[in-house]
């Protein structure tokens, strides 16, 4: 038996977020590479059949201030959105997912007490803040802030999944959480992956330009900002060297990391299959793929795809 937390303070959080620096580097139009067409707004998705074992809730906020973002996430479907993407992992257990108050703390943690994901408006505001010198580098303000939302809320659905399935882990789960997010992101197709990891990849640019780390950043459980920045990219290039070679002919991707991230991503993959395949639902990202046709799948900018009468996307539409 043990005794709930009080509200907004976490017994025992796993996986709350960093928002920790780091160096100051080439703050460029790394993400282009990413998106296809840059700029463009692209519709909120439309709300499909998930998994029963998510919940979604969006809290109302506490601070009045929060309201406008409150009001935009809900009209965005941003957690429908992160619900598609994960419904491809059946849990053994219900897990919720929401939006909060949390009374000045920036963050987003994974509670396991009351298998809890919790993701503050404050947090939410910080990406709203950051997102007005997204356009610059090709990043449109709704990819700068639910890219990283979506992206934070997989890494910390990642937590849950090593919890709830007992995943043994070798090195930090941090990173573990990271790639997991990542993997899953790019099995619901390209559209999706290029929008939500245009957004991740700009928001550690971003936090990666924003000060100097220091000693707390090195000896923190998660990696620099930088670095985490890379491996966003890594992963992506790694999944389809093809699809993403603009991010190593443009030079945002070093060459020399660009040539292990196949067996990188593969290195991901067959830990996904060795560990969490008996949890995945082979037929759920295909379905996804489907359902979100063309808001998911459809480059930036693209014309809008169409379906044959089965409601299956045209040929050419989905990259593979
Ligand atoms: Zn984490």
């Amino acid at each position: 038996m043990t005794t709930p937390a009080p509200p907004n303070v976490p017994a025992a959080r796993k996986g709350s977020v960093s928002r920790g620096p780091a160096r100051r580097t080439l703050a460029s139009l790394l993400v282009l590479s990413l998106s296809a067409v840059p700029g463009s707004a692209v519709p909120a998705p439309p709300v499909g059949p998930r998994s029963a074992l998510v919940r979604i809730e969006y809290d109302p906020p506490k601070e009045p201030a929060h309201r406008p973002l409150y009001e935009h996430l809900r009209e965005r479907k941003v957690l429908e959105t992160f619900a598609e993407v994960f419904g491809v992992v059946r849990l053994p257990r219900p897990l919720t997912v929401r939006f909060a108050g949390c009374d000045g703390e920036s963050n987003a943690w994974y509670e396991s007490e009351d298998l809890t994901v919790t993701f503050c408006y404050e947090l939410v505001a910080e990406f709203e803040r950051a997102s007005a010198g997204a356009a610059p580098y090709g990043v449109s303000r709704d990819d700068a802030i639910e890219g990283p939302v979506v992206f934070v809320l997989l890494h910390e659905a990642g937590h849950a999944i090593f919890d709830l399935l007992d995943v043994p882990i070798l090195g930090r789960e941090e990173d573990a959480a990271d790639h997991l997010a990542a993997y899953v992101l790019l099995q619901a197709g390209k559209g999706i992956a290029r929008r939500i990891l245009t957004g991740a990849a700009w928001m550690y640019r971003h936090d990666a330009a924003s000060r100097a780390p220091d000693e707390s950043d090195f000896s923190d459980v998660h990696g620099l900002d930088a670095q985490r920045h890379y491996n966003v990219l890594c992963m992506a290039y790694g999944s389809d060297a093809e699809s993403y070679r603009g991010l190593v002919d443009r030079g945002y991707l070093p060459k020399n990391r660009a040539q292990g991230c196949h067996d990188e991503y593969e290195q991901v993959a067959f830990a996904m299959r060795q560990l969490v395949w008996a949890s995945l639902d082979a037929g759920g990202a295909g379905r996804t793929r489907v359902l979100h046709q063309p808001s998911f799948d459809v480059p930036r900018g693209a014309a809008p795809a169409t379906r044959n009468a089965a409601g299956a996307p045209a040929p050419g539409t989905e990259g593979r």
